[in-house]
């Protein structure tokens, strides 16, 4: 007999709840990602809901996740957003988005921590933004389906570009319309490559020498909230485990400089391996390196003022 508290599941609903990441041994799949969160969703409808953001190249979905309390109501919250996996065969923070997400829904009324977060922020999570590169064979691929780099493809500030979609990648466009949609405050955007934190600018228009936003003591503070807790980033290449981007290398078109320089929200890159697709038995190795490193940096965006932007005249 089935206990009482799984009547009136779906087969299909047990079975995703089975295979969430909790178990956390081996990498998500494209179709895993969609069930998975769906499942999140039917299990708890009250803090989260699954959100089709729209479509790839080959008409794979970009499915995120939201997560907040009172899911619906529009509260004098900060909107804070983590996008893994812009370049397909960076596997890594896919995983560890999945593994946050379910942190976050398990956690929920238990841990003060996690009760907190989900309480005061208005939290976005994109495991996957390039499905194709991603299930690209025989190998992943860094690009889309047309051969793009979603990093070199986003408005670029030093040539003036307007912050307009036109021209752009299908993935590039979903990720812009969506950021439109909201009021992000902070970002990170996940990759794999290096062990670093890395924040803006990526590009200042002086090449590959240290670029300074005139936001840099902030950009140091909460680059070092994430690095501090994950013990190979800080003791590893860089300082403290951050850089700033342009003063490693420069590039155009990045995420990170858009979402700073256009949208008002502040964005780093994280790089969480050297190793772009490492052995999944490695997953609880990274999980343990970077979940307090998650949540810390998540809760940055609650320091500093908010309040909704409301009409001066009737408020
Ligand atoms: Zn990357």
């Amino acid at each position: 007999m089935k206990p009482s508290y799984l009547t009136g599941m779906t087969t299909a609903l047990l079975l995703a709840l089975a295979s969430m990441p909790a178990a956390a041994d081996e990498w998500d799949d494209y179709d895993d990602i969609g069930l998975t969160l769906q499942a999140y969703e039917d299990a708890y409808p009250t803090i989260c809901e699954r959100h089709d953001l729209g479509l790839s190249v080959q008409g794979r979905h970009l499915w995120a996740i939201r997560i907040t309390d009172n899911i619906g109501v529009e509260e004098d919250e900060p909107e804070f957003k983590y996008i893994s996996t812009m370049h397909g065969d960076e596997v890594v923070g896919t995983k560890m988005c999945m593994l946050l997400i379910n942190y976050l829904l398990t956690n929920y009324g238990g841990d003060p921590q996690v009760t907190n977060l989900v309480d005061e922020v208005d939290i976005w999570i994109l495991p996957l933004m390039n499905p194709d590169g991603y299930e690209h064979t025989p190998y992943p691929s860094r690009y889309n389906a047309n051969g793009v780099d979603l990093n070199r493809d986003f408005p670029e500030g030093t040539h003036g570009d307007p912050n307009t979609t036109t021209g752009r990648a299908d993935e590039t466009i979903v990720v812009m319309n969506w950021s439109f949609a909201n009021s992000f405050t902070l970002a990170a955007n996940i990759h794999t490559g290096a062990v670093v934190v890395n924040y803006p600018f990526d590009n200042d228009g002086m090449g590959s020498n240290p670029s300074p936003t005139p936001d840099d003591d902030l950009f140091i503070y909460i680059s070092e909230e994430y690095s501090y807790y994950n013990e190979p980033m800080w003791n590893g290449t860089f300082y403290h485990g951050i850089t700033n981007g342009a003063d490693w290398y420069s590039i155009d078109g990045g995420m990170q400089d858009w979402s700073y320089r256009y949208m008002g929200c502040n964005e780093v890159t994280l790089e969480l391996s050297d190793i772009k697709w490492p052995n999944p038995s490695q997953i609880p190795d990274f999980w343990d390196d970077n979940r307090e490193s998650m949540l810390a940096y998540m809760e940055t965006c609650l320091i500093g003022v908010r309040g909704l932007v409301t009409d001066g005249v009737t408020d």
